[in-house]
């Protein structure tokens, strides 16, 4: 694989998930954090999202709810370049119904190469990186070499 890359600007985009055990985490963490996220514009599954948004008093972009589609949603938006951070409270205690949908979030988030937190202590470092202010660029697969290797074979 080759790489090529992609600026992450400092007013990022930044998608927010969490599984049911974990909206009460979210929401606590979020509530701190209100004046680090406003600088940014929050993408969330639609649970989260409307519960978020009332919680802080910010504007949330909601998609669908988790199991109905939201995390395809968030991947499909991850690959576009449209989403710049994720902050996902998955639950390591509970099976949910989908996931094989959470699963490929996180995939496509490794994929991309985008910065990824998965609970309160690592969503803390994030946002307290530099980056999270300013422009950065990350790495990210060359999809137009990628393309083109795959179709110069046939
Ligand atoms: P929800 O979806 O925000 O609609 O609950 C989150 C998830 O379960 O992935």
């Amino acid at each position: 694989m080759t790489y090529t890359k992609r600026l992450i600007p400092a007013s990022k985009r930044m998608a927010l998930v969490a599984h049911d055990h974990k909206k009460a985490d979210l929401i606590d963490w979020a509530s701190k954090r209100i004046e680090d996220l406003k600088p940014h514009r929050l993408f969330a599954t639609g649970t989260t999202g409307t519960l978020l948004s009332s919680a802080i008093g910010l504007p949330v972009k909601c998609l669908l709810s988790g199991p109905m589609g939201g995390d395809q949603q968030l991947g499909a938006l991850i690959c576009e370049g449209k989403i710049d951070v994720l902050i996902f409270f998955w639950d390591p205690l509970d099976a949910v119904p989908h996931d094989p949908d959470v699963k490929a979030l996180l995939r496509l988030a490794a994929v991309w190469n985008i910065p990824v937190a998965t609970n309160k202590s690592s969503a803390n470092f994030l946002m307290n990186s530099a980056l999270m202010t300013q422009d950065s660029m990350i790495e990210i697969p060359d999809y137009e070499a990628y393309l083109s290797k795959r179709t110069s074979k046939v």
